[in-house]
Parts: C-alpha cells; sequence; structure tokens
C-alpha cells in the first residue's frame, strides 16, 4: 500500500515568504520540521504563519502533517527555509545559497495527529518529488546536512526522536527515512510509467 498525498495548494500571497523569484535549476530537497507541538500546529495553520509572519523572511513550498500535503510556494519559485549552506554535502549539492536550488518541506509534529500517517506523506511526498525530477539519495537533505540546525529534531537528536516515536533512534531513523524515500521513489516511477506519463 503506496502513501496516498493529498496535495492541497493554499499558495502564499506574493510578498514576505514568497519573493516571487523564479528558481530555475532545482537541485533537491532539504526536509525541516516545524517544531511545533502544539495541538493545532497542523499544515494549514503553518502555512498561514508564513503568511502572517512578519519578523524575518520564512517559508517552505511545502508544509505536510497527517491529512495533508499542503503546497504553499509553487516547485518552480524560491521559498525561505534553508539559510547559507556551511555544511559539504549541502555546499556540493546547492552551492552557498541553498534557497536558490532546495525545495523545502517542513513535518509537522503537532500534538494528537497521526505521526505514522505524517511520515507516510512526507515519505510519498519525496519519492513523488525525486522521481520527477530524477532524482537519486543524495539530493535528500536533512537542514541539520545545510546548516547544523537541529532540524528534524528527531532525524539529529535521540531525546526527540524517542518522544516522537522513532525508538532505535535519531541516527536509526533517518537512515530508514531515506530508504523508505528510495522505496517510495520507485513506486512513484512506476506509477508514472503505468499512468503513461513517461
Ligand atoms: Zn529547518
Amino acid at each position: 500500500m503506496h502513501p496516498v498525498v493529498k496535495l492541497l495548494p493554499k499558495l502564499l500571497t506574493p510578498g514576505w515568504g514568497r519573493p516571487g523569484k523564479p528558481m530555475a535549476d532545482p537541485r533537491g530537497i532539504v526536509v525541516h520540521w516545524t517544531a511545533n507541538l502544539n495541538p493545532g500546529a497542523n499544515a494549514v495553520a503553518n502555512r498561514n504563519w508564513f503568511e502572517t509572519f512578519r519578523g524575518y523572511k520564512v517559508s517552505a513550498h511545502y508544509v505536510v502533517d497527517d491529512t495533508r500535503v499542503v503546497l504553499c510556494v509553487p516547485e518552480n519559485e524560491i521559498a525561505y527555509h534553508a539559510g547559507t549552506a556551511t555544511k559539504p554535502d549541502a555546499l556540493a549539492l546547492f552551492g552557498r545559497s541553498p534557497n536558490n536550488h532546495a525545495i523545502g518541506i517542513e513535518w509537522c509534529v503537532n500534538q494528537g495527529s497521526n505521526g505514522a500517517e505524517t511520515y507516510r506523506n512526507v515519505v510519498g511526498l519525496c519519492g513523488e518529488i525525486m522521481a520527477r525530477y530524477g532524482w537519486g539519495q543524495a539530493t535528500l537533505l536533512r537542514h541539520f546536512d545545510v546548516t547544523g540546525k537541529i532540524c528534524p529534531a528527531f532525524f539529529i537528536d535521540n531525546r526527540w526522536a524517542e518522544r516522537l516515536g522513532f525508538t532505535a533512534g535519531a541516527a536509526h531513523a533517518w537512515q530508514q527515512f531515506r530508504r523508505d524515500v528510495v522505496v517510495a521513489t520507485r513506486a512513484a516511477e512506476v506509477s508514472a510509467i503505468m499512468a503513461g506519463r513517461r
């Protein structure tokens, strides 16, 4: 059974979180977490926060919870999510300005949501994107791999991994996630072939 991703476009108004600059050369995905455990901090709420927050420029292309994948910024436009690259994998893939080349995905961790469903939705979304662009495993990075930020914390910090149900630890969870995305990418490729899209 493959994940069913419910894509709900709710594009940001051009402005703070959506500069409207073209992203001409997408090269990979950067995965984040919202770091917000409040019960109402779902995908739509995070999208609405991007719309109204004025402290600094912040957004992502997608926000994902257990029931929705919300598209906030079109993939062919820049979103502000990854800062300035300092770590080798990100520098090699994106150069110093990852936002010019990275599709950003925010992972919701709101209490009361079904974490397994959110996991499946993020895996499915990453697989669908990577199949569409023909990207390999090296194009999937954590925010941590870009700047060293503890994001998503459950893929870096064992205490957060434990708290969010990744009982084998953060490093193991990240490796498992990468493997699951490979499987989802293959599934998306097969689906595209069967549907006659390639
Ligand atoms: Zn992040």
